[in-house]
């Protein structure tokens, strides 16, 4: 069965009497160990639809289903719950804690688990720093590292569960070129190691390397290309 599934999604933000339609009928299945990019122009509700699958939003009608929950069956504890076990969320903003250093801020979603002991905690940690190069950095501040090394920092950091799934809005959207490149080198070493990835990009270089890419225009799905195949 599919990782993901969405089935006839609409998402309309309301406010007071004003509805805003952002979503229209998505139908949508993505396979375990998919690297997915999601395309296209700003306000189209790419976010939007990146929230519905990790559950932060619910549609206005229709059904998501992830890692197999439906997710509309869950209320908001149990999704928290869920979202911990199986989901690893990465921002534009990495949105590290400032008073944390970057071994406890990876330390942070596993206390919130509470599978392992604290000295499994930190072996985790220790690990996921070296795994991606952050291992000198260990005891720093967001502060005073660079922004490649934060959002490398908060890559390990949705690790830290060892999640099924890896969702990312637009985590390259703040760094330069290169930094991006090595973000990006870093997901795609994930996926071949199996992880399924999700990512809003606007880098057009970085949807390549994604194995599908899905256009989201005005609230809908424009296309939808696997590299093995192509559907207008
Ligand atoms: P994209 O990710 O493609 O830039 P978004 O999903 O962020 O698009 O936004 C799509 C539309 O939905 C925009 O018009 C945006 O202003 C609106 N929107 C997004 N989130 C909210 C919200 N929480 N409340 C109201 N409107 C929202
Ligand atoms: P993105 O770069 O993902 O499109 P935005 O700057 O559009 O991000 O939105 C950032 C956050 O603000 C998102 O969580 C989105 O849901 C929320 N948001 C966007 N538009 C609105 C809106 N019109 N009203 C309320 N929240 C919004």
């Amino acid at each position: 069965p599919p990782i993901i599934k969405l089935k006839n999604v609409y998402k309309a933000y309301v406010n007071g009497q004003l509805s805003q339609p952002v979503l229209f009928d998505i139908s949508l299945d993505i396979g375990a160990g998919e690297f997915v990019a999601i395309v296209g122009p700003s306000g189209n509700g790419k976010s939007t639809l990146l929230n519905l699958l990790t559950g932060i939003d619910r549609p206005s009608q229709g059904e998501v289903t992830v890692c197999g929950s439906s997710l509309h069956q869950l209320n908001e504890e149990q999704l928290s719950l869920w979202r911990g076990a199986n989901v690893g969320i990465v921002f534009q903003f990495f949105q590290l804690l400032p008073s944390l250093n970057l071994l406890q801020n990876i330390i942070l979603p596993m206390d919130f688990a509470a599978k392992k002991s604290r000295r499994q905690r930190v072996e985790r940690a220790r690990y996921l720093l070296d795994l991606v190069g952050l291992s000198d950095q260990a005891q720093q501040l967001p502060s005073q590292v660079s922004g490649g090394q934060q959002q490398r920092a908060a890559i390990a950091r949705a690790l830290a569960n060892d999640p099924q799934l890896i969702v990312a809005d637009e985590p390259t959207g703040n760094l330069d070129a290169e930094t991006a490149d090595a973000v990006f080198a870093l997901f795609s070493r994930l996926n071949r190691q199996g992880k399924t990835l999700v990512m809003v990009t606007h880098n057009e270089g970085l949807a390549e390397s994604a194995s599908r890419r899905i256009a989201i225009h005005s609230g809908r799905i424009h296309y939808d290309r696997q590299d093995d195949q192509e559907t207008p």
